[in-house]
C-alpha cells in the first residue's frame, strides 16, 4: 500500500495525477502548468532514466497495485486522474479505472491512435510478444527487434533468427542467442532508420503497434525498402471512453476542474 504524500503547494488549485511515462505525459503536464488553474502530479513508472522530467510535482515507482492507488489517491486529494501511459502499458490502465470507480473520482483517459497500414506496407500482425518470436524465428532472417527492452524475453531462446535489439537502455532479461543490442532512445529520423536498417542487412523488423511520430520513421523505412513487419497488437486497456488528443484532454480536464469548483 502506498503511504506516499507528496509534497504539493496547499493552496485551493484542483490537484490532477497525471500516470505518465510518454510524450503526451511530459507535454500535458507542462501544458497544464502554464494554463497555471491546477496542481499537477506526474506519475512515472521508473523503469528508464527519463530523459525529460515532467513539470511539477513528480513522483516514481508504482503505488502497490489497486488498494495501493486508491489510498495514494485519498491521501493526497487528488481530483482528476489522467492515464496518458502507453498504449501497451495496460496494467497501470486497468488499476486506474479500478482505483477510479472505488473513489468515485473522474478519470480522463487519453490513448493516441495506432498506426494503420499504408499502400507499401508488408504488415504481418500478430497478437502478443510470442507469436512475433515464432513468427520470425520460423522465418530465420535479419530480425530488427524494435519493442523496448522489457519484451525482449520472448524471443530468448529462439536460435534460427539473428536480432538487432534496440533499447533505451540495456535489457536485463534473457536475450535470444544471435543478437546484437543498441542503446539508443528515439525520436528517430527516416534518413537515420533507412540506414540502420541497410548497415545491418535487416530484413524484417518486429513493433509494437505503438502509435505517434516518435518511433513511426522505422515503419517508414521498412516501407521504402521493402521489408516486411511483424507488428504486435496493442492489449486492451480501456473499458471507460477515451480521447486522442491532449486538446481533447485538456478540454475534459477544464470541464471537470470548473464543475468541481462550483
Ligand atoms: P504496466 O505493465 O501497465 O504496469 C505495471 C506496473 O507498473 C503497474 O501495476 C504499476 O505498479 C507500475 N506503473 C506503470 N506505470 C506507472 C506509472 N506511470 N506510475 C506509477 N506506476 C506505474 O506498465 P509498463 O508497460 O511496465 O510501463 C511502465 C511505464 O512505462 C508506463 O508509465 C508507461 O507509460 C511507460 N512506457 C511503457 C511502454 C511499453 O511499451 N509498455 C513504452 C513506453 C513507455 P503498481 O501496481 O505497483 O502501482
Amino acid at each position: 500500500m502506498s503511504d506516499e504524500v507528496e509534497n504539493i503547494p496547499n493552496d485551493l488549485l484542483p490537484r490532477i495525477l497525471i500516470l505518465g511515462g510518454t510524450g503526451e505525459g511530459i507535454e500535458l503536464a507542462s501544458r497544464l502548468s502554464q494554463w497555471g488553474q491546477v496542481r499537477t502530479i506526474s506519475s512515472l513508472a521508473g523503469r528508464v532514466d527519463e530523459a525529460k522530467r515532467p513539470e511539477g510535482v513528480v513522483r516514481i515507482g508504482g503505488f502497490g497495485g489497486v488498494d495501493g492507488l486508491e489510498s495514494y489517491l485519498t491521501k493526497n486529494a487528488i481530483d482528476v486522474v489522467v492515464d496518458v501511459t502507453h498504449p501497451f502499458a495496460a496494467q497501470i490502465s486497468r488499476n486506474a479505472e479500478l482505483a477510479c470507480a472505488r473513489s468515485g473520482l473522474p478519470l480522463v483517459a487519453l490513448i493516441r491512435p495506432p498506426w494503420v497500414q499504408v499502400t507499401g506496407d508488408l504488415w504481418h500482425e500478430v497478437a502478443d510478444f510470442q507469436d512475433a518470436a515464432r513468427l520470425v524465428d520460423s522465418r530465420s532472417g535479419r530480425v530488427f527487434l524494435s519493442i523496448g527492452r522489457q519484451e525482449v524475453e520472448s524471443f530468448a531462446g529462439y536460435e534460427n533468427a539473428w536480432f538487432l535489439i534496440r533499447a533505451i537502455q540495456e535489457p536485463t532479461g534473457r536475450l535470444p542467442r544471435h543478437r546484437d543490442v543498441l542503446l539508443q532512445r528515439g525520436p528517430f529520423n527516416l534518413d537515420e532508420e533507412l540506414r540502420l536498417l541497410q548497415d545491418h542487412s535487416i530484413n524484417c523488423v518486429v513493433s509494437k503497434n505503438s502509435g505517434g511520430s516518435a518511433t513511426y520513421a522505422k515503419i517508414q523505412a521498412a516501407r521504402l525498402l521493402g521489408i516486411p513487419v511483424v507488428m504486435i497488437k496493442r492489449p486492451a486497456k480501456h473499458t471507460v471512453p477515451t480521447v486522442e488528443t491532449l486538446e481533447s484532454a485538456i478540454s475534459v480536464i477544464s470541464s471537470l476542474t470548473q464543475a468541481a469548483r462550483r
